[in-house]
């Protein structure tokens, strides 16, 4: 059986409404004329706490039995999901512990805290930080947030699929950056059980190629090397649950460079005047770079900008690296 449905997606649409923003699906003139294909942004860099990861986050947290979660919820993340765990806790008034990795970036560490979470440091890889969270919540009797190998977390992720299809009923290819595919299976699930003619490809940088390596051999594949900027997407296997979904529908997986990525990112800010980390331009480099070119033909692309959250200091490295050109 799979791990979620349509209809768990349509239920945690009807249970974070209220927590959750309905991003803006934008137009871009620019990116159509350079690319050959009508381009359109969803825009989860404009979510609250900067990312989707909020979707999964309160649809899980709203989940969980008052009692369970007065003994509060615990996550491993570096970055975006714990962030979204951090500000839906304090939302709910329960107490948010998150499992950082040793020399962890300070200004997340900064964000995390400012939403009134306990920071915990623990090792350097996401394993590592994983299975601390989930032994410290066993012990406190809290629970487990994981970042997307959870049906809960999976569906709400999904909300932004309906929310595209929804704003355009004619899209003709939507295109989702992926690390351990939680988004990018829920996506799926809502988009091709409504509309099965709708093309999904997942996007990923070439130096943190997991999820295609993996559907290429049509089973799990792990990296034993991750090289890219792009933070949010620094995932050695996609998950257990999330990967089957992945095989069953999605259409494709696409790669792009450092470069592609770095000045996707540079004229979504120039041009679009929108702001996404590293990780959130990856799917609008498929399309800029003309990968996407070389596997569908001119209509309707979407490019999910997964996020926003980047350090100005970062910004303004990566923004001279991409030079004039990419
Ligand atoms: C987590 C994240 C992703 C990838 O999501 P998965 O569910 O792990 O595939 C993409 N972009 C951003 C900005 C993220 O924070």
């Amino acid at each position: 059986m799979q791990a979620i449905t349509i209809n768990d997606v349509l239920d945690a649409r009807e249970r974070i409404s209220r927590v959750v923003r309905r991003t803006p699906l934008i137009r871009s003139s620019t990116f159509s004329e350079w690319s050959g294909f009508e381009v359109f942004l969803k825009a989860e860099n404009l979510q609250k706490t900067g990312s989707f990861k909020i979707r999964g986050a309160s649809n899980k947290v709203m989940s969980i039995a008052p009692h369970e979660g007065q003994r509060g919820v615990v996550t491993g993340s570096s970055g975006n999901h714990g962030q979204a765990v951090a500000c839906v806790a304090a939302r709910f008034g329960y107490g948010a512990t998150v499992v950082m990795p040793e020399g962890g970036s300070p200004v997340k560490a900064a964000s995390i805290k400012g939403y009134g979470a306990n920071l915990v440091y623990c090792g350097k890889t996401s394993q590592e930080r994983l299975s601390f969270a989930e032994k410290l919540a066993k012990e406190s009797g809290g629970a487990f947030i994981h970042p997307y190998d959870d049906p809960l977390v999976m569906a709400g992720q999904g909300t932004a699929g309906l929310e595209i299809i929804e704003d355009l009923d004619d899209a003709s290819v939507i295109l989702v950056p992926t690390g351990g595919c939680g988004l990018i299976s829920g996506i799926a699930v809502a988009v091709k059980e409504k509309r099965p003619n709708v093309k999904i490809f997942g996007v990923e940088p070439a130096g943190s190629n997991s999820t295609g390596l993996s559907f290429k051999n049509g089973k799990r594949t792990a990296l034993d090397r991750i090289e890219t900027a792009a933070d949010g997407i620094r995932t050695t296997i996609p998950g257990e649950l999330t990967f089957p979904l992945v095989q069953k529908y999605v259409d494709g997986m696409i790669e792009v460079t450092e470069g592609e990525i770095l000045y996707a990112q540079r004229v979504l800010l120039e041009r679009c005047k929108l702001l996404a980390e590293p990780t959130g331009a990856v799917a609008l480099a498929a399309i800029l770079s003309g990968a996407l070119a070389r596997l569908a033909k001119s209509g309707k692309a979407v490019a999910l900008l997964s996020g926003g959250n980047v350090a100005m200091q970062e910004l303004a490295e990566y923004l001279l690296r991409a030079g004039p050109n990419g």
